[in-house]
């Protein structure tokens, strides 16, 4: 049997630049997120369909950035949907996304974890008493 994959996807966009980011982000209006996201969903089909790829599990699914959390949970929905349909994606393997306290809150992250799309999720970018309630408040258990 292959190796199962851990896959990382990456959304480049961020609120703002900062000064010290040498990531691969950018700021960009919601038709750019939008063309963006239209290309990963068919490069995910291309990579899917790859004679090495095709078929194989998938152990664990990182969104880094970027700050993906300033997409709007539909948005992240329709991707979480795409990559479910071309990847082999088992039930209850770990889901993460990067986050930044100034895009995320409870309202916007535990719709996702109920809808299964997000199985935990970590703040990176600043650690502020804020993060850790957040960190804390994103841990329930998952239904997918
Ligand atoms: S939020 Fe993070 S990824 Fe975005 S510009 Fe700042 S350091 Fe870079």
């Amino acid at each position: 049997m292959k190796k199962p994959l851990a896959l990382y996807l990456h959304l480049p966009f961020c609120l703002s630049k900062c000064h010290y980011c040498d990531f691969n982000s950018v700021v960009a209006d919601s038709d750019v997120h939008s063309k963006y996201l239209q290309t990963v969903a068919a490069e995910m089909k291309y990579y899917a369909a790859l004679p090495h790829i095709q078929g194989r599990q998938i152990s664990s699914v990182y969104w880094g950035g970027g700050t993906p959390t300033i997409l709007g949970v539909e948005v992240l929905a329709f991707l979480a949907d795409e990559l479910k349909s071309v990847f082999n994606v088992p039930e209850g393997i770990e889901w993460s996304v990067e986050a930044n306290p100034g895009t995320i809150d409870r309202r916007k992250v535990i719709p996702c974890c109920n809808a299964g799309l997000i199985a935990s999720a970590w703040v990176s970018k600043v650690t502020t008493t804020r993060s850790l309630d957040l960190s804390t408040a994103v841990i329930p258990p998952m239904r997918r």
